[in-house]
């Protein structure tokens, strides 16, 4: 019956007390400033692994917004490079503005990424809805050909991914590799989670086959397992790939990775958007969601 509590829970999210989504959601997010972010990127430093910062926000329907989170992300390439924290950054190109003016977006991650190049700090534009692939991945190349610290997104639900895939790899293209957290129509992406994984595994060897650099973003023990066994046979060195997981997600597998001596990279959001965000990790794991709110309750009861 628990699990059907769980499910129950993830349903009534969008109606909780968002105080209360918040307390469900604490261990997905770093706070909402930018001193909580760098305690967590210090925290996890100390157990070994790399981060990159994550302001959250996505979608802007104004101009002044996606100044806004220029502006956001400017303070924080400031503050990384002041503190001297070890951590790059991850932007969506939405929350610059692609949906209202790709010229106006693409303006504003070129001065933010120039300005980290400066500061030494990596640059990984994130993949959104399949929409704005075609933009994402323009954006991505014009940068690519002024900036070295700059890398992208690509994700195996996606049909498309293995022609960019191959493009990519031919320009040694710094790739994240996911398997797409958007809900796609059938005709854009694979439904069948079997074929998703497939599709992860094959993009993965094109790109080690080509010599990109990948971060592998997964939890999922499988494809953590195939990662390893491509990355023997391409007798990779530590420095031609990384792991990267979610805040929060997975510790156990996270503290294999790294005790076995692999790179891993934790994608760490943070900022005062972080209701859309907390809403979205909670309903993929309703067993969490139903554990905290059932802890919450019986603290409520004493
Ligand atoms: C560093 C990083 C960056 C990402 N960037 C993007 C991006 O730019 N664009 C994009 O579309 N997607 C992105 N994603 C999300 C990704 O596409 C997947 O939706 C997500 O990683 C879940 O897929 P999985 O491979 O972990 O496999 P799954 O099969 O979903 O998960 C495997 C196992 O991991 C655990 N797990 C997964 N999610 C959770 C969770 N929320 N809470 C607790 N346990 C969980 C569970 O035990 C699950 O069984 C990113 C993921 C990571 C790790």
């Amino acid at each position: 019956m628990a699990w059907l509590l769980d499910r129950v829970v993830v349903g009534i999210l969008p109606v909780l007390p968002k105080p209360l989504v918040g307390y469900f959601s604490r261990r997905y997010i770093a706070g909402t400033t930018i001193a909580e972010a760098f305690e967590t990127v210090r925290a996890l430093r100390s157990l070994g692994a790399m981060s990159s910062l994550d302001i959250l926000g996505e979608n802007i329907e104004r101009e002044e917004e996606a100044d806004r989170a220029e502006s956001g992300y400017r303070a924080l390439l400031e503050a990384i490079a002041r503190e001297k924290i070890d951590s790059g950054v991850s932007v969506k190109l939405t929350q610059l503005g692609l949906k209202l003016d790709v010229g106006g977006c693409q303006e504003r991650i070129d001065r933010l990424t120039a300005r980290a190049a400066e500061l030494g700090i990596f640059v990984r534009i994130d993949m959104e809805d399949s929409t704005v692939t075609s933009d994402t991945l323009r954006v991505f190349r014009s940068l690519r050909a002024r900036h070295e610290n700059v890398g992208v997104v690509i994700q195996s639900m996606l049909r498309r991914s293995l022609a960019d895939v191959e493009q990519l790899a031919a320009e040694k293209a710094n790739i994240r590799l996911c398997k797409g957290i958007y809900v796609e129509p059938h005709d854009v992406a694979y439904r069948d989670r079997e074929i998703i994984r497939r599709s992860f595994v094959e993009l993965l060897d094109v790109l080690f086959s080509g010599g990109s650099y990948v971060g592998i973003a997964t939890h999922d023990e499988r494809l953590v397992f195939e990662a390893l066994a491509l990355i023997r046979r391409h007798r990779l060195r530590r420095d031609q790939y990384e792991f990267q997981m979610l805040l929060g997600v997975a510790e156990p597998l996270r503290r294999i990775l790294i005790e076995a001596g692999h790179p891993l990279r934790v994608y760490v959001p943070f900022g005062e958007q972080w209701y859309a965000y907390s809403v979205r990790r909670l309903k993929e794991n309703p067993q969490l969601a139903g554990t905290i709110a059932r802890a919450a309750l019986t603290r409520r009861k004493r």
